[in-house]
């Protein structure tokens, strides 16, 4: 039989001339998909499958705004692999989105949803606009033009997709409406993050940021570390950041620094972070906070504590920074926080890095949940939730940390090995279809 084998220098090592661009996420995605490719000597064929994404669309979305002019918004979605299931993953409303920032989001949900064992393959969409500055009225009519222009992709066997970046709940129920008027039946499984009175998940709002909070406490117990007091930074003060620094609290740890795109504020004897949320919920954003001391989003990072969690946006732990990281343990609630280089000089320096493929999934486990739940139409409580998603992020990081100790490789290189043989194992089991 014919040597499968990928010669060894069809893979590039994630060596840092190769860095062109050291913030394109697209980039960082693929060099980290090299070095796992490479460590369990991946065949070529399903290399180059998992490399490409299956399906990009990239729709045009005119909207009649309130002043009356028409405005032409862009909007993407990227399904990177549905071996294992129907794609998953959120859509995001940014001035930032790039078709390659999305298609590397895309591939990391494939790696997310595989890492927690659940059966989905990976998306990603965004739309590019400047949520803040329109109506709901303006929102509501880029949902459902974007919808309508992705139709053909969505559905709860194809394509599922939740919320992410400035999108929620709301975004989700016009999403579900658009496409059940399409079809002419109410389909909630199509997405997911719903508002729990139209088949939303109870804990679904809660858990990205249980789940940074599980997996940072087995990372302090791994390493010894006390979870009663111990500092942690949280960046980002939206649904990961917010619930993920209220749980850790709860957990006994203490939240010393919290920001958002207004900057952040820093008390070493503790936040109270049911007052920060109250807070924000009457204010919109963290400016004006007032309890500690104000730091920038940058100084947040840098700050002494055991644990930092960034939970914003991608790229803000760069090479720039990460020498004067003081962190013991980041946990990633965001998506791809850590550039590519940024991560060697983080294992040069011990710190223990929760990867975010395995750090933020329980916010697609849950979502997961939902589709279960949707597509049985028999509901669970808040606690079956809770204790089910337990279950999946705790058995994920043994799995992951066991597989680190195994082979002498740091958390998130196991975690994609991990991952990329599970989605390749179903590779193999279905083979090339002609
Ligand atoms: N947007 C979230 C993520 O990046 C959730 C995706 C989902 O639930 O499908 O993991």
């Amino acid at each position: 039989m014919a040597d499968l084998r990928l010669p060894t220098d069809t893979i590039v090592r994630p060596d840092k001339d190769r860095f062109l661009n050291e913030e394109n996420p697209f980039e960082a995605m693929m060099s980290r998909l090299d070095r796992a490719a490479k460590l369990l000597d991946l065949e070529p064929g399903i290399y180059k499958v998992l490399r490409s994404a299956e399906k990009e669309i990239t729709v045009s979305i005119p909207v009649m705004m309130d002043n009356g002019e028409v405005e032409v918004f862009t909007g993407i979605r990227v399904l990177h692999n549905t071996s294992r299931g129907p794609a998953k993953g959120g859509i995001r409303f940014d001035m930032n989105v790039t078709l390659d920032e999305v298609k590397a989001l895309a591939a990391w949900m494939t790696w997310k949803c595989a890492v927690v064992n659940i059966p989905f393959g990976g998306a990603k969409g965004g739309v590019i606009c400047d949520p803040l500055k329109m109506s709901v009225g303006e929102l509501e009519r880029v949902t459902r033009r974007y919808t309508s222009g992705i139709i053909q992709t969505l559905g709860p066997d194809s394509d599922v997709p939740a919320p992410d970046v400035n999108t929620n709940e709301r975004v989700m129920a016009w999403l579900m409406d658009t496409y059940s008027m399409h079809v002419g039946h109410t389909v909630n499984a199509v997405t997911t993050g719903k508002p729990v009175e139209m088949g939303g998940s109870l804990g679904r709002r809660e858990a990205t940021g249980r789940g940074v909070m599980i997996t940072t406490v087995q990372a302090l117990e791994y390493l010894k570390m006390n979870v009663t007091g111990a500092t942690v930074a949280v960046q980002g003060f939206g649904n990961v950041g917010s619930i993920g620094a209220q749980l850790l609290q709860q957990a006994g740890c203490t939240v010393v620094a919290v920001s958002d795109r207004t900057g952040g504020w820093y008390n070493p004897k503790g936040i109270d972070v049911d007052d920060a949320i109250a807070y924000v919920k009457k204010h919109k954003t963290l400016d004006g906070y007032g309890h500690g001391e104000a730091v920038t989003n940058a100084q947040l990072l840098e700050l002494d504590v055991d644990v930092l969690v960034p939970a914003a946006l991608e790229n803000v732990i760069t090479t720039k920074n990460a020498r004067n990281i003081r962190a013991k343990v980041i946990c990633e609630g965001a998506n791809g926080p850590t550039t590519a280089v940024a991560e060697e000089i983080l294992d040069e320096k011990g710190i223990f890095v929760i990867p975010d493929i395995l750090a933020n999934a329980g916010g697609v486990t849950v979502s997961y949940f939902e589709w279960v739940q949707n597509r049985g139409g028999y509901y669970w409580t808040e606690q079956v939730v809770n204790d089910r998603l337990r279950d999946i992020m705790v058995n994920s990081f043994r799995d992951v940390l066991k597989l680190s100790t195994q082979h002498r490789v740091n958390m998130r290189t196991a975690a994609y090995m991990v991952a990329i043989s599970r989605v390749a194992t179903v590779h193999r089991l279905r083979g090339i279809y002609a």
